[in-house]
């Protein structure tokens, strides 16, 4: 068996140990005599799945007992609306900066509810840098960014100083990739299928005083009290998904050793290609230096007929899916927490013998 080193954006790469584990119980789940995918959501061996993977979340982001984490489906999308239609309130009115097109399309759908302050945008700058300088309004219910621009390679270092207005944050591609803070934020949310698991499954993190009683036309399956209320299993919860984040998680805690552990690793492996990229003279990074994002790495040669040939070159050579997001061009790296070092070195070797080739 050969296994490729998979650049993708999401989904992506999950860490060898966890995908082992869940083939070695995919007939029998721990003596149960059946699969995951096949139990009850109601049964004991799943109630235990669900819960060890919520104490693992508490316990590797040091999450408050204050806040609720939820197990939620439709992708972080759904939470473009979710988000407004639970959490606007006196001031129907959102802060906002626009980073890309993840936080384009939370403004866009929250929009539809109420309305949006735009403090600052990128998109002057093709959305390679983080604003910087911007004033907070206070007649806003709360303030939204997206926290590692996914698509162009951006991740804020220090979060806006919202006061105590809440902050609420799209950590879909940079959450349990360093250790944060949770209490600095109202609410975090992710789609798993990046650091978490697979596709099918959202985990929000949500301070319990921002769920509060909502407009009775809100579906109640875009409720946060629904599923708040219920252990995140008001429906049936995506069960196999829960479990491939258990797994996840308990290989973060009991293999990687934590956040702490896991950011050294990634700080070493996105070095590695940072380094690379700035003594290149055929490939550029393309975000300002202070604001690259350690999950994210965007690149080009200039030329997108040799951004083409490197990318189906290196598709050739066992790294595969480089190609840059459609609106952007040129190259992506994602080098989530799952991608090993040897992968980033196997990339930066063949950056090297493809600049040789091609100069
Ligand atoms: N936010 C960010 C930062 C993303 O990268 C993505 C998708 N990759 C989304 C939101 C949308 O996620 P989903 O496909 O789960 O709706």
């Amino acid at each position: 068996m050969s296994r490729v080193y998979n650049f993708s954006a999401g989904p992506s790469m999950l860490p060898e140990w966890v995908l082992k584990i869940a083939a070695d119980e995919m007939l029998d789940f721990r003596g149960s005599g059946q699969s995951v995918m096949e139990m009850s959501h109601r049964s004991k061996d799943f109630q235990a799945i669900i819960d060890d993977c919520e104490a693992r979340i508490r316990r590797l982001l040091k999450v408050p007992e204050n806040y609720k984490v939820l197990f939620l489906q439709g992708g972080a999308s759904t939470q473009f609306a979710m988000i407004p239609l639970n959490l606007m309130g006196e001031y129907k009115k959102v802060g906002l900066i626009n980073t890309g097109a993840w936080s384009k399309k939370a403004m866009q759908e929250l929009k539809k509810y109420g309305e949006c302050a735009l403090v600052a945008t990128s998109e002057d700058k093709t959305y390679t840098y983080i604003p910087k300088e911007y004033e907070i309004p206070t007649d806003i219910d709360y303030f939204y960014i997206c926290e590692n621009n996914t698509i162009y390679g951006t991740k804020y270092k220090t979060l806006p100083d919202t006061k105590d207005i809440p902050l609420v944050a799209d950590l879909s591609s940079c959450i349990m990739s360093e250790p944060v803070d949770v209490t600095k934020y109202g609410m975090i949310f992710a789609g798993a299928q990046k650091n978490i698991g697979p596709a099918g499954l959202t985990v929000v993190i949500i301070r319990e005083d921002l769920i509060k009683e909502v407009d009775n036309k809100v579906p109640t399956m875009l409720n946060y009290n629904t599923h708040a209320n219920n252990g995140s299993m008001y429906n049936t919860p995506p069960t196999y998904a829960i479990y491939v984040c258990d797994l996840v998680m308990t290989w973060l805690e009991d293999v990687v050793g934590g956040l702490e552990n896991m950011k050294a690793i990634n700080e070493k492996k996105a070095k590695l290609l940072y380094d690379f990229l700035d003594q290149s003279k055929l490939f550029k990074g393309t975000v300002v230096k202070e604001d690259r994002s350690l999950m994210n790495v965007p690149f080009v040669t200039g030329d997108p007929v040799l951004d083409a040939k490197f990318v189906k070159e290196a598709t050739e050579a066992g790294l595969v899916n480089l190609k840059g997001h459609r609106s952007v061009g040129g190259m992506r790296a994602s080098i989530y927490n799952a991608m090993p070092y040897e992968g980033v070195e196997k990339l930066v070797e063949f950056m090297t013998q493809f600049e040789k080739e091609n100069a």
